[in-house]
């Protein structure tokens, strides 16, 4: 096996052979060397194929090898393929991200590198469809899996055998089983043809305000330089009709434009709209890609064949050739946030991308992060406003109901107010949506005999009901069970109750109430994938709805011109929980979903429901004074030393023996930094104490805001020694605690 080189490599002093360092997209801190065969050119990034024991790996040539393994014993390059080369900034990135992060870079790679096969020249590749009309021939057993398969079939593209074998969690076989049975038709998939914005076609007349905006993001993008800008406008006032024109700008100058969504599964009508201003759909990246859509988009992307990508946090480790602008829509959202493998904020990140790249970078929101707000107002980053609705629809009146007066009948949820507003409002004609961020039927099941509740067994968390699919189900680790008849802790039957509301519960509601309403439920889970998500809001957008019973799903950007009442069944939802950014982000999230009412020519109301019409959250929205909660929020940050006046790092250590984890965590408190400055609280249970089965300890690092935490934490994990059932995860500015 190679031996391993310093990282970055050096390059070998006065060394005749041939070799070069190369980073491989797995756990390592470090790049191999290799031998450079006869014949063969190599310059850095290129993409190659390497040795490693047994098995054969891509990697990146990341520098000259360092020349410390004896010539004899290096192992040589096996090819390099055909396509252009990571970029020099690419590379940077990576060592960027590892270092911020505290990442190993190969696992970092590993992102640029996701799609292996996109190194090799497309092949057309069999894949199938559903055979329409045909049954099973006799004898066929109609297994699960067999239906499985056949269920994916009904839905989406056609897929290779390997795509559906891995969704439905089964073999290639059951795939060709069906296909001899004749109940699949075979097609030969050709490489996805990706369409070409054109910023020739012109975009709408834009207000003086607009204009202003869009030529200041047309310089910036112009001067090929680094800068990052904060646009600030409320929903509706054109933000994204504005920043359509940078990315107009990126084209003009040859170079990609990056647009980062949130959730971009649920942006089908982001990308409708995309298509109608430029002619052609942007390229998509996000996890509902097939894994021949993903090959096609990442060759395609590194050949610079593709002017604009849409895509999740992952689509910024993409091979631009040469990106030109980066635009974060929602900056604010925590969807950014990356929890698992790599922990990263892809906004922070993507203002990194940008510096490095000499580029700018556009973050986009009605109400930014109080990080990108403190920034601005500090001048670090550039501020663009769009003050007013466009067309001069009014921003709706959000009225607070005090449930403590204002009460639902026993076991209902909306209150007598809220009911009066619903029976106007389909009176009118219009349409209502009311808002629940709670999946299933009720977030908690007990036992009224004996009080038992039913819990996760792998995590800290209730079970919640969803009686549409009669199961108890964990939100967190996806755990299904169905709904037990008798208490599984005193044996007494039908005694098992549903506390609280969730979605489906208000939907029963609504249907009581208004039995003629036309009413659906929006979310995750009741709604299966981007196709059936438009299909819904396309619903909406026909008024085939009076009433949308909708979770976070239904925040996000969509536009509805008949909606003008919105009711917010439980405003205090978010703020319980004592999580430092609760207020932060209720208030983003609630003024996100007022922002859905009155979006056309009709004004719209709001109603938030409320046990705590006083608290500054709800006070603020009621007034629409956003700069006045954010100046709050940001005194009592400010006085607590917390983000983003502070640093914070948290160390989560997590195993399946809960004395071993403790042990681990309490050697880490011991040997923590602590200066008159930097304090290290805990160790404590991380925010989800168990979770999949891991009991998870954390440690908090709190520093002054200059501080590097980086060095402080490395110094830190090696005064301990990790036992190898335990993990460490390091999240450098941890975004809940
Ligand atoms: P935001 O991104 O700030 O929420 P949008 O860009 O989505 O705002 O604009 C809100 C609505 O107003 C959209 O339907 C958009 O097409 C329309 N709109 C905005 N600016 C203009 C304009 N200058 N001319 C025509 N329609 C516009
Ligand atoms: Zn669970």
């Amino acid at each position: 096996t190679p031996e391993t080189a310093g990282f970055p490599a050096k390059p070998p002093a006065g060394q005749p052979d041939r070799r070069v360092a190369v980073l491989l997209p797995l756990p390592l801190r470090e790049a191999y060397d290799y031998r450079v065969p006869e014949g063969m050119a190599l310059v850095a990034g290129d993409f190659v194929e390497v040795p490693l024991g047994p098995r054969r790996v891509i990697g990146v040539v990341w520098g000259p090898g360092a020349g410390t393994v004896e010539p004899g014993r290096l192992k040589a390059v096996v090819r390099r393929f055909d396509v252009p080369p990571m970029t020099d900034v690419g590379r940077r990135f990576v060592e960027w991200v590892a270092a911020y992060t505290m990442t190993p870079p190969g696992f970092v790679l590993r992102m640029a590198v996701s799609v292996p096969s996109a190194l090799e020249p497309p092949k057309p590749m069999l894949a199938y469809l559903r055979k329409q009309g045909a049954e099973p021939p006799p004898g066929f057993k109609m297994t699960e899996a067999r239906k499985r398969i056949l269920a994916l079939l009904e839905e989406g593209p056609p897929r290779t055998p390997a795509e559906l074998a891995e969704e439905a969690g089964c073999g290639v076989t059951v795939v060709r089983g069906l296909a001899e049975a004749g109940l699949l038709d075979p097609v030969m998939l050709q490489p996805t043809r990706l369409g070409r914005p054109d910023w020739h076609r012109p975009g709408p007349a834009l207000s003086p305000d607009q204009q202003a905006a869009a030529d200041d993001l047309r310089e910036r993008v112009a001067s090929g330089s680094y800068s990052t800008v904060l646009l600030d406008g409320v929903t509706g006032s054109g933000k994204t009709e504005v920043y359509y024109e940078a990315i107009s700008a990126a084209l003009e100058q040859g170079k990609q434009a990056l647009v980062l969504l949130p959730e971009i599964a649920l942006s089908a009508q982001w990308l409708d709209r995309f298509a109608r201003r430029f002619g052609a759909p942007p390229a998509e990246w996000h996890s509902e890609l097939t894994g021949a859509q993903r090959r096609d988009t990442w060759r395609a992307v590194a050949k610079g064949e593709v002017p604009v990508v849409v895509g999740a946090r992952s689509a910024l480790f993409l091979p631009y050739p040469d990106l030109g602008v980066i635009i974060v829509d929602e900056e604010h959202d925590s969807a950014y946030k990356q929890e698992e493998g790599a922990i990263y904020h892809a906004r922070d990140m993507a203002v990194a991308r940008a510096h490095l790249g000499g580029l700018p970078v556009a973050l986009v929101s009605a109400t930014p992060s109080l990080e990108t707000k403190v920034n601005a107002d500090s001048h670090r980053y550039a501020r663009i406003e769009l003050p007013a609705r466009h067309g001069g629809a009014v921003l709706p009146d959000v009225e607070l109901v005090d449930l403590r007066r204002d009460r639902p009948p026993a076991r209902h949820w909306l209150a007598p107010s809220l009911r009066k507003a619903l029976t106007d409002t389909l009176a009118a004609g219009e349409q209502a949506m009311l808002f629940l961020n709670r999946r299933g039927y009720a977030p908690l099941t007990l036992c009224r005999a004996c009080g038992h509740r039913m819990q996760c067994p792998n995590c800290t968390a209730w079970l919640v009901e969803h009686r549409l699919a009669r199961k108890l189900q964990c939100h967190h680790c996806g755990l299904q069970q169905p709904l037990p008849h008798a208490c599984p802790e005193c044996g007494e039957e039908g005694t098992m109750a549903a506390c609280g509301p969730g979605v489906e519960r208000i939907a029963e509601e609504v249907a009581e109430l208004f039995p003629e309403a036309r009413a659906a439920i929006m979310a995750s889970d009741t709604l299966h994938g981007p196709r059936a998500i438009q299909e819904m809001v396309e619903s909406i957008g026909r008024h085939e709805l009076d009433i949308i019973i909708g979770t976070q799903v239904m925040a996000k950007g969509h536009h509805f011109p008949m909606l003008t009442l919105v009711g917010v069944v439980d405003a205090d939802l978010g703020l319980n929980g004592g999580d430092l950014r609760a207020a932060e982000r209720t208030y983003q999230l609630l003024h996100q979903v007022a922002g859905r009412a009155g979006r056309g020519e009709r004004p719209g109301r709001v109603m938030l429901q409320t046990f705590m019409p006083e608290h500054p959250v709800m006070q603020a929205l009621a007034a629409g004074d956003r700069d006045g909660f954010y100046q709050l929020e940001a005194e009592m940050r400010l006085e607590a030393g917390m983000p983003p006046f502070g640093r914070l790092a948290a160390l989560i250590v997590s195993g399946e023996d809960p004395t071993l984890v403790e042990r681990v965590a309490m050697a880490l408190g011991r040997a923590a930094p602590r200066s008159e400055t930097v304090h290290v609280l805990g160790p404590a249970p991380a925010p989800l104490a168990l979770l999949r089965g891991r009991h998870r300890r954390r440690l908090l690092l709190k520093a002054p805001r200059s501080t590097q935490v980086q060095p402080l934490i490395a110094e830190w994990l090696d005064k301990v020694e990790i036992p190898p059932a335990i993990r460490v995860q390091i999240d450098v500015d941890p975004y809940s605690f």
